[in-house]
């Protein structure tokens, strides 16, 4: 089922490792189908040089598995409770990345200090409170906090991101933890110096609408 969605996902989940953004089993990425509604999501505990495209555990949006042999991930249920919440979201993606989550240790927002991140994020990325996971409580807080952000990062616990599409919300784990590197090295340097938010604004709306090809 969903052949070539498991295929995706799978290629979704080896740029993880090839980023840098996560360790051993930790992190994980899904996609809905958007025709069917249902949600392919990495197993619980495999480690990526294991994983194949047919460990996938495809599920719906309560939760019910409807194929795959192994147990999903212990986020799965963060990542429906977003689905379920923002219909305008395809791709779910977490990760402990080491920047990032060093914002995360401390309770920080992300800043917006490079234009990079005003094309990507449209300003600071913002912070959920602590909470434990396995229930639906991460969930709750990213839709809560996350507002036009991509990305919000869990204070104590790591990075999610959501996009349109898969590869839009693992990119935005990729440009997350760029942003959060230059920005602690800024930091180290001195005072970095803000971009007016009018300029934020302008910089995120080119670069939705205006850059790049369609391809
Ligand atoms: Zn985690």
């Amino acid at each position: 089922m969903l052949e070539n969605l498991r295929q995706y996902v799978h290629e979704l989940h080896m740029e993880l490792p090839r980023y840098n953004l996560v360790v051993w089993t930790m992190g994980n990425v899904s996609v809905r189908d958007p025709e069917s509604g249902l949600v392919v999501i990495k197993p619980s505990g495999v480690r990526y040089e294991h994983l194949k495209p047919e460990d996938m555990v495809i599920t719906d949006l309560d939760g019910n598995v409807v194929e795959g042999r192994l147990k999903y991930s212990s986020d799965t249920l963060t990542h429906l409770y977003v689905y379920r919440h923002r219909p305008d979201v395809n791709g779910i993606a977490h990760t402990h990345s080491t920047f990032a989550t060093a914002f995360a240790a401390v309770g920080r927002p992300i800043p917006c200090f490079l234009t990079g991140a005003a094309d990507e994020f449209g300003g600071e990325i913002p912070v959920g409170e602590f909470t434990l996971i396995g229930t639906e409580s991460i969930g709750e807080i990213i839709v809560r906090r996350i507002g036009r952000s991509k990305a919000i990062v869990m204070q104590n616990h790591g990075v999610f991101t959501l996009g349109k599409t898969g590869e839009d919300a693992v990119k935005a784990a990729v440009m997350c933890e760029d942003a959060a590197r230059t920005s602690f090295y800024a930091l180290q340097l001195g005072t970095p110096i803000p971009i007016p938010p009018e300029d934020i604004a302008r910089l995120n709306d080119r670069y939705t609408n205006v850059y790049g090809n369609r391809l």
